[in-house]
Protein backbone atom coordinates (compact mmCIF):
# COMPACT_ATOMS: atom_id res chain seq x y z
CA UNK A 1 0.00 0.00 0.00
CA UNK A 2 2.16 2.53 -1.19
CA UNK A 3 5.17 1.33 0.65
CA UNK A 4 8.58 0.20 -1.34
CA UNK A 5 8.93 -3.51 -0.04
CA UNK A 6 12.60 -3.51 -1.32
CA UNK A 7 12.87 -0.42 0.67
CA UNK A 8 11.27 -2.16 4.22
CA UNK A 9 11.27 -5.80 3.21
CA UNK A 10 8.86 -7.36 5.77
CA UNK A 11 9.56 -5.39 8.76
CA UNK A 12 6.55 -3.44 8.73
CA UNK A 13 2.69 -4.69 8.79
CA UNK A 14 -0.20 -2.77 8.50
CA UNK A 15 -2.63 -3.48 10.42
CA UNK A 16 -5.95 -1.47 12.20
CA UNK A 17 -5.63 -0.21 15.99
CA UNK A 18 -9.39 -2.62 16.92
CA UNK A 19 -7.01 -5.98 15.54
CA UNK A 20 -4.02 -4.74 17.61
CA UNK A 21 -6.52 -4.70 20.53
CA UNK A 22 -7.69 -8.13 20.19
CA UNK A 23 -4.87 -9.68 19.55
CA UNK A 24 -3.77 -7.88 23.03
CA UNK A 25 -6.99 -9.16 24.82
CA UNK A 26 -7.06 -12.61 23.56
CA UNK A 27 -3.22 -13.53 24.02
CA UNK A 28 -3.81 -12.68 27.46
CA UNK A 29 -6.89 -13.58 29.30
CA UNK A 30 -6.66 -14.00 33.01
CA UNK A 31 -8.92 -15.94 34.24
CA UNK A 32 -10.45 -16.15 37.86
CA UNK A 33 -8.95 -18.32 40.41
CA UNK A 34 -12.71 -19.44 40.93
CA UNK A 35 -13.99 -23.33 40.69
CA UNK A 36 -17.08 -24.71 41.96
CA UNK A 37 -17.22 -28.71 41.78
CA UNK A 38 -15.62 -31.56 39.99
CA UNK A 39 -14.92 -29.72 36.38
CA UNK A 40 -12.52 -27.59 38.55
CA UNK A 41 -10.16 -30.39 39.16
CA UNK A 42 -9.92 -31.06 35.29
CA UNK A 43 -9.65 -26.47 35.25
CA UNK A 44 -6.31 -26.86 37.74
CA UNK A 45 -5.05 -29.74 36.00
CA UNK A 46 -5.12 -27.54 32.41
CA UNK A 47 -2.95 -24.55 34.39
CA UNK A 48 -0.42 -27.37 35.62
CA UNK A 49 2.81 -28.31 33.68
CA UNK A 50 1.45 -31.12 31.51
CA UNK A 51 -1.24 -28.63 30.21
CA UNK A 52 0.68 -25.50 30.55
CA UNK A 53 -2.23 -22.76 29.95
CA UNK A 54 0.79 -19.97 30.66
CA UNK A 55 1.78 -20.53 27.10
CA UNK A 56 -1.33 -18.92 25.80
CA UNK A 57 -0.77 -15.79 28.02
CA UNK A 58 -3.85 -17.46 30.73
CA UNK A 59 -2.58 -16.85 34.14
CA UNK A 60 -5.04 -17.27 36.80
CA UNK A 61 -5.73 -14.41 39.11
CA UNK A 62 -6.76 -14.54 42.34
CA UNK A 63 -8.61 -11.33 42.24
CA UNK A 64 -11.98 -10.35 39.98
CA UNK A 65 -10.59 -7.22 40.29
CA UNK A 66 -7.71 -7.97 37.91
CA UNK A 67 -9.30 -10.59 36.24
CA UNK A 68 -11.15 -10.78 32.56
CA UNK A 69 -12.56 -14.49 32.36
CA UNK A 70 -14.77 -16.31 34.89
CA UNK A 71 -14.93 -20.06 33.99
CA UNK A 72 -17.85 -21.41 35.52
CA UNK A 73 -16.35 -24.80 36.39
CA UNK A 74 -18.81 -27.02 37.83
CA UNK A 75 -22.39 -27.51 39.22
CA UNK A 76 -24.17 -23.92 39.94
CA UNK A 77 -26.52 -24.31 43.46
CA UNK A 78 -29.29 -21.64 43.49
CA UNK A 79 -27.81 -20.70 46.79
CA UNK A 80 -24.16 -19.57 44.75
CA UNK A 81 -25.80 -17.53 42.42
CA UNK A 82 -25.64 -14.31 43.62
CA UNK A 83 -21.98 -14.85 45.02
CA UNK A 84 -21.26 -15.69 41.50
CA UNK A 85 -23.02 -12.60 40.28
CA UNK A 86 -20.98 -10.25 42.76
CA UNK A 87 -17.95 -11.65 41.45
CA UNK A 88 -18.66 -10.98 38.01
CA UNK A 89 -19.57 -7.65 38.71
CA UNK A 90 -16.18 -7.24 40.09
CA UNK A 91 -14.46 -7.68 36.97
CA UNK A 92 -13.96 -4.90 34.73
CA UNK A 93 -14.96 -4.69 31.04
CA UNK A 94 -14.34 -6.31 29.04
CA UNK A 95 -15.07 -9.56 30.58
CA UNK A 96 -15.81 -13.09 29.03
CA UNK A 97 -17.35 -16.28 30.89
CA UNK A 98 -17.07 -20.04 29.92
CA UNK A 99 -19.49 -22.31 31.22
CA UNK A 100 -17.01 -25.59 31.31
CA UNK A 101 -18.90 -28.69 31.54
CA UNK A 102 -22.58 -30.12 31.28
CA UNK A 103 -23.76 -28.65 34.89
CA UNK A 104 -22.59 -24.56 33.89
CA UNK A 105 -24.05 -24.92 30.39
CA UNK A 106 -27.04 -26.92 31.50
CA UNK A 107 -27.61 -28.18 35.10
CA UNK A 108 -26.22 -31.56 33.70
CA UNK A 109 -27.14 -34.63 35.74
CA UNK A 110 -28.75 -32.25 38.53
CA UNK A 111 -32.51 -31.61 37.29
CA UNK A 112 -33.40 -30.66 41.22
CA UNK A 113 -35.18 -27.91 42.99
CA UNK A 114 -31.77 -26.38 44.20
CA UNK A 115 -29.33 -26.69 40.35
CA UNK A 116 -29.41 -23.66 38.29
CA UNK A 117 -30.19 -25.62 34.81
CA UNK A 118 -27.62 -23.19 32.93
CA UNK A 119 -25.60 -20.54 33.91
CA UNK A 120 -26.76 -18.45 31.16
CA UNK A 121 -30.20 -17.86 33.30
CA UNK A 122 -27.98 -15.20 34.73
CA UNK A 123 -24.85 -14.94 33.17
CA UNK A 124 -23.82 -13.81 29.18
CA UNK A 125 -22.00 -17.24 28.56
CA UNK A 126 -19.35 -16.18 25.42
CA UNK A 127 -18.42 -20.50 25.16
CA UNK A 128 -20.11 -23.48 26.17
CA UNK A 129 -17.68 -26.73 26.74
CA UNK A 130 -19.69 -30.04 26.99
CA UNK A 131 -18.80 -32.88 28.82
CA UNK A 132 -19.01 -34.35 32.57
CA UNK A 133 -16.07 -33.54 33.05
CA UNK A 134 -14.54 -31.69 29.80
CA UNK A 135 -10.73 -33.13 29.68
CA UNK A 136 -8.06 -30.28 29.68
CA UNK A 137 -8.15 -30.31 25.84
CA UNK A 138 -11.79 -29.35 26.05
CA UNK A 139 -11.01 -26.70 28.04
CA UNK A 140 -7.93 -25.75 25.66
CA UNK A 141 -10.32 -25.81 22.97
CA UNK A 142 -13.15 -23.26 24.25
CA UNK A 143 -10.32 -21.12 25.21
CA UNK A 144 -9.32 -21.03 21.67
CA UNK A 145 -12.80 -20.42 20.08
CA UNK A 146 -13.20 -17.30 22.84
CA UNK A 147 -9.78 -16.09 21.42
CA UNK A 148 -11.09 -16.52 17.98
CA UNK A 149 -14.07 -14.66 19.06
CA UNK A 150 -12.22 -12.04 20.51
CA UNK A 151 -10.23 -11.67 17.53
CA UNK A 152 -13.61 -11.30 15.58
CA UNK A 153 -15.05 -8.37 17.59
CA UNK A 154 -15.22 -4.81 16.06
CA UNK A 155 -14.76 -0.87 17.61
CA UNK A 156 -12.86 -2.66 20.47
CA UNK A 157 -10.45 0.62 19.89
CA UNK A 158 -13.33 2.98 19.66
CA UNK A 159 -15.08 1.50 23.21
CA UNK A 160 -11.66 2.46 24.62
CA UNK A 161 -11.94 6.17 23.94
CA UNK A 162 -15.83 6.09 24.48
CA UNK A 163 -16.41 6.06 20.55
CA UNK A 164 -19.88 3.62 20.66
CA UNK A 165 -19.99 0.16 21.77
CA UNK A 166 -17.98 -2.81 21.42
CA UNK A 167 -19.22 -5.00 19.17
CA UNK A 168 -18.91 -8.72 18.93
CA UNK A 169 -21.95 -10.78 17.12
CA UNK A 170 -21.23 -14.23 16.56
S1 LIG B 1 -20.23 -31.64 34.53
FE1 LIG B 1 -19.75 -33.56 35.59
S2 LIG B 1 -17.62 -33.29 36.24
FE2 LIG B 1 -18.43 -31.23 35.78
S3 LIG B 1 -19.21 -30.45 37.72
FE3 LIG B 1 -20.91 -31.46 36.68
S4 LIG B 1 -20.93 -33.56 37.51
FE4 LIG B 1 -18.92 -32.65 37.97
Amino acid sequence: MGVEETTLGNNVITTSLDKVVNWSRSRSLWPLTFGLACCAIEMMATGAARFDLDRFGVLFRASPRQADLLVIAGTVTKKMVPVIQTVYEQMPEPRYVIAMGACACSGGIFDTYSTVQGVDEFLPVDVYIPGCPPRPEGLLYGLMKLQEKIMNERNSFGAVLGIGERISDI
